[in-house]
């Protein structure tokens, strides 16, 4: 899934966090765990003192011994002295899933901790006292050094192709384009929300320091940290060479899932049990739209539509594309496949998978296709025009279900899959006119990990 969401990304930030508006950053990553400051909550508190809330996502869960349920995630609300260098917990949330909260304790004794110098907390309290406005504007700052990049990255593609020819005219080899790696460095033992898990068989937190840098605007609108000015470029994820999918758990810390997760998607679709699934209720309508080449897909924002499944209400975002079919059904892949992305109140996805083969031409994606942007990056909004959502729909709604991901970086877990059995149809002409955008843009099938399909009968 993709999505590129500078302007939606107020809402869309939230697709991926517990809170309404969380931005959260990385703080430290490591095999195993990864700590995170949601830099939307920090505040002053009448006392002068900066409040912010932190996280610490386990890899691998752990048992609680208050609920003998597991939980992967611990929230804490800290207190932090900016001057005098200490803190002090406020109050500790338990998640056993992203936004699935098991238990929340308020703390009751407040301990004033010191900071210790050049460990993990040291590097929190820094994050959480710098001033805002500064953040903001390095935020600033690294967007415009994004896009310049971007520029220079588009005339570097251009000079390389035109290498390439001047180098196959000579013979010869072309040099390899330059990439670097991404960096990281030791960080220390991690403490405010470390030690929110020290009732637990603990994991320390010796960590990874995450560098900082500034997420890129896709991958389903989730939270961009701000980022120091950095010296190097980085890998894109991509569908091919370095930035391909078997390395996209490597190129960031914040995608470390895409490697490590257990619940990743697409799937090979098989072996469902057969059974009466509640239909989805959907209430699509006619909307207006935009489109955009977010570099990865083709991507339509909408907004007025929704769907309900199990008393949960999802509104419908956006919908974008992959060729061919990202999820397979008893092995066989499709000629494409359209990705429609809802989001409920509490920031829970499900997605809607509609699978398409030549056929005759979809109106819908006409009119799509009418209107796509003559650059990347740009969207295109045609004024008085509107898509009758249903379009997309085929006349059975009957559907396979699973729990899955994001099949983009960074990979989040916890979404719900929905995928239409009745594939609609797309004439030749709109499949190679997509095709001349993106040739392949399908991550390969996952491991379902012996995950329940369901499917109706
Ligand atoms: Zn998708």
């Amino acid at each position: 899934m993709h999505a590129n969401l500078r302007l939606l990304a107020g809402c869309l930030i939230a697709l991926m966090s517990t809170t309404a508006s969380a931005a959260w950053q990385v703080i430290s990553a490591e095999p195993g765990k990864r700590v995170e400051i949601d830099r939307s909550s920090i505040t002053r508190d009448e006392r002068g003192k900066t409040v912010a809330l932190g996280r610490i996502i386990l890899e691998k869960p752990i048992i609680d011994p208050k609920t003998s349920s597991a939980y992967r995630i611990v929230q804490a609300l800290s207190s932090y002295d900016c001057t005098a260098r200490s803190y002090s917990t406020l109050k500790r949330s338990y998640f056993k899933e992203e936004g699935q909260l098991l238990r929340e304790e308020e703390v009751k004794v407040q301990v004033e901790m010191p900071v210790r110098s050049g460990m993990l907390d040291d590097k929190l309290l820094r994050e959480v006292c710098r001033p805002k406005a500064v953040g903001e504007a390095a935020t600033a700052a690294r967007r415009t050094a994004d896009k310049v990049n971007e520029a220079s990255g588009e005339l570097r593609k251009a000079n390389e192709a035109l290498l390439q020819k001047e180098v196959k005219r000579a013979n010869l080899q072309a040099p390899p384009a330059e990439k670097a790696e991404p960096e990281s460095k030791r960080a220390t033992p991690f403490a405010p929300v470390g030690r929110t898990v020290a009732s637990a068989p603990a994991p320390m937190i010796g960590a990874l320091a995450a560098p900082r840098r500034e997420a890129r605007p896709h991958a389903m609108g989730h939270a961009e940290p701000p980022a120091a000015p950095q010296a190097h470029a980085e890998f894109h994820w991509s569908y091919e060479a370095e930035g391909g999918p078997d390395n996209w758990g490597r190129l960031r810390p914040e995608y470390a899932t895409c490697a490590s997760g257990k619940r990743q998607s697409p799937i090979d679709i098989r072996d469902g049990f057969r059974v009466d699934l509640e239909p989805v209720q959907f209430v699509y309508r006619p909307s207006q739209f935009r489109v955009v080449d977010n570099g990865h897909t083709i991507q339509v924002e909408v907004s007025g539509s929704s769907i309900s499944l199990l008393g949960k209400n999802y509104e419908l975002v956006q919908f974008h594309f992959h060729r061919p079919s990202e999820e397979r059904v008893n092995g066989k892949s499709f000629d494409m496949v359209a990705h429609l992305v809802h989001r409920s109140e509490d920031g829970r996805l499900a997605v809607v998978a509609v699978l398409l083969e030549k056929g005759v031409e979809h109106p819908l994606i006409q009119t799509v296709w009418n209107n796509l942007p003559l650059e990347k990056n740009e969207y295109v909004t045609p004024p008085g025009l509107s898509i009758d959502l249903g379009q997309l729909l085929p006349a059975d709604k009957s559907y396979y279900t699973y729990m899955g991901s994001l099949t983009t970086p960074p990979c989040s877990e916890g979404v719900l899959w929905l995928v239409l059995k009745q594939p609609q149809q797309i004439s030749p002409e709109q499949l190679a006119i997509f095709t001349r955008l993106y040739r392949h843009n399908a991550r390969p099938i996952q491991p379902s990990f012996g995950r329940m399909i369901k499917e109706s009968r």
